[in-house]
């Protein structure tokens, strides 16, 4: 499809639809939008727009479906596969302006809110009046619910929890030629029809821009434990996560880290943090809450023994908030400390948990052979490990060329293993030409065809998900 640049004109038809100040042309915010967490990449909008109602949403993009300018939804723009990247140019609709928390029912456990919300900040909204959304990425202090929606995003307490499609009842969204429609109802079941809903969360901005969210909540939980427990051996330390689940138990977070994450992340926040001797080789991060601290001190006996099936070392459980703060911390700043160490890549692999252990070897065997070092740390509770590839002394070239048939290599060996390209992060712009791994060409065909239905045009956040 041929897109078209946009013209004077069509920046003084936006003024129209959202006033002057809401149609963002200066350089600061051009190279705001131009880029996400993605690794180092840019992509320069032509304009920015800040849409601040439904009314506003839908004429802009009937205005750019009329006239084939593409459109990308951004959120907080923290995506790490590209999704919120303008890479066709044109306009950035930029949802920061929807920021409102519509209506708590708290008879109903449901809350609708604006997608440009800060997710912890509805979190902290929500627990404030007793009631609890769990799903909490890594990034919720930055990150929007909409972008969460857009990505089906996890985080820590997926493992317990689920991630965020458990917890989405309804979306108000505006498709690509203007139209304003509600996915499904408000209820906590519904077999009326095929699943609109579902098949807009983690649809990562390509079908429509949402508008409201309905999300189902769940009553607070009151008490919570953390420990840390060092291995002497990476594999054993995934080895030990799925013991955890044989023996009856189920943590709210289960993390893992490898050795380098989290003495990168020590190092980057300038945290004493811990003591890390030379021997340790990984961390389970482990916590589990629910109302009954009696219940919790047992559980975390319980899962302390299992661990002593391995050879670990001291396990610290962390015996204040401030500690348990503390140790969060470090788990969260993985990422952004990898970030400031070396160009990277980072993949986002998924099998079945019990798997886990032979993921993790087939990374590092993967790694030998094509001569790359990689950070691993994430979710090991769900099975899905971030695998951050790091540059440093690898050259241009190989990392230009080599590094992509390194990374199909692995992905063909996680879908053998029944597992999936990525867990979380989605497929956006720096996936996309790894889909034929994991789909073959009936399967992507379906996929083409229903974003052929809601963006027939293809105006919507062209260049994700699909190779063409
Ligand atoms: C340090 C760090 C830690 C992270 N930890 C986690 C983690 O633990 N778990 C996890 O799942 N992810 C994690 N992420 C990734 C990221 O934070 C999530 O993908 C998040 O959901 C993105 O939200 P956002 O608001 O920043 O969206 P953006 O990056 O702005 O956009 C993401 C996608 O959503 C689309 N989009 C955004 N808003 C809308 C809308 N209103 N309508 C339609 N489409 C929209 C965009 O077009 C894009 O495709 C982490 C990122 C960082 C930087």
């Amino acid at each position: 499809m041929a897109f078209r640049k946009i013209t004077p004109q069509d920046i003084s038809q936006f003024s129209n639809m959202l006033g002057d100040r809401y149609v963002l042309t200066d350089a600061e915010q051009l190279e705001r939008c131009s880029h996400d967490e993605t690794e180092d990449l840019r992509h320069m909008p032509e304009v920015v727009l800040q849409p601040g109602t439904v009314e506003e949403v839908s004429a802009v993009m009937r205005y750019c479906n009329d006239r084939l300018i593409p459109v990308t939804p951004r959120g907080a723009g923290t995506g790490l596969s590209g999704g919120a990247l303008p890479v066709l140019g044109g306009v950035v609709l930029d949802m920061k302006r929807f920021k409102k928390i519509l209506k708590v029912d708290k008879e109903n456990f449901q809350v609708t809110t604006e997608p440009g919300v800060i997710t912890q900040e509805l979190q902290e909204v929500l627990k404030s009046q007793g009631l609890f959304y769990p799903p909490d990425p890594a990034s919720k202090g930055s990150c929007f619910i909409g972008g969460n929606v857009s990505e089906n995003s996890g985080g820590p307490r997926a493992v317990k929890y689920g991630v965020v499609k458990d917890y989405v009842l309804n979306i108000e969204m505006v498709l690509p030629n203007g139209d304003v429609i509600w996915t499904g109802a408000n209820v906590l079941k519904n077999a009326t029809g095929y699943n609109l809903t579902q098949l807009v969360v983690g649809s990562e901005g390509t079908l429509g821009v949402i508008t409201k969210i309905v999300l189902r909540l769940i009553p607070a939980v009151t008490h919570d434990l953390l420990m840390l427990v060092p291995f002497y051996s990476a594999t054993d330390a995934c080895k030990a996560v799925n013991d955890i689940f044989l023996a009856g138990y189920t943590p709210s977070a289960l993390e893992f880290m490898e050795r380098d994450a989290l003495e990168w992340s020590m190092r980057y926040i300038q945290s004493a943090g811990i003591d890390l001797p030379p021997e340790i080789q990984a961390h389970l991060l482990i916590e589990v809450d629910g109302n009954r601290l009696e219940q919790l001190f047992e559980d975390m006996e319980a899962i302390s023994a299992i661990m002593q099936r391995y050879k670990t070392g001291e396990i610290l459980f962390a015996d204040s908030h401030e500690q348990k703060q503390m140790l969060w911390a470090l788990r969260r700043k993985v990422g952004e400390a990898v970030k400031s160490n070396s160009v990277y890549k980072e993949e986002d692999t998924v099998v079945p948990r019990a798997l886990l252990p032979r993921l993790l070897e087939t990374v590092k065997r993967v790694g030998q052979e094509y001569g790359f070092h990689s950070v691993c740390y994430g979710h090991a509770g769900d099975g899905n490990l971030h695998v951050n590839i790091i540059k440093a002394n690898m050259s241009d070239e190989d990392w230009q060329n080599k590094l992509p048939q390194a990374i199909r290599v692995l992905f063909r060996e996680v879908v053998a293993m029944g597992g999936t390209l990525s867990g979380e992060h989605g497929i956006g712009f720096v996936q996309k030409s790894y889909m034929d791994i994991a789909f073959n060409d009936i399967q992507l065909g379906i996929m083409k065809k229903i974003k052929d239905v809601f963006d027939p045009k293809g105006i919507l956040n062209p260049a994700k998900i699909f190779v063409n």
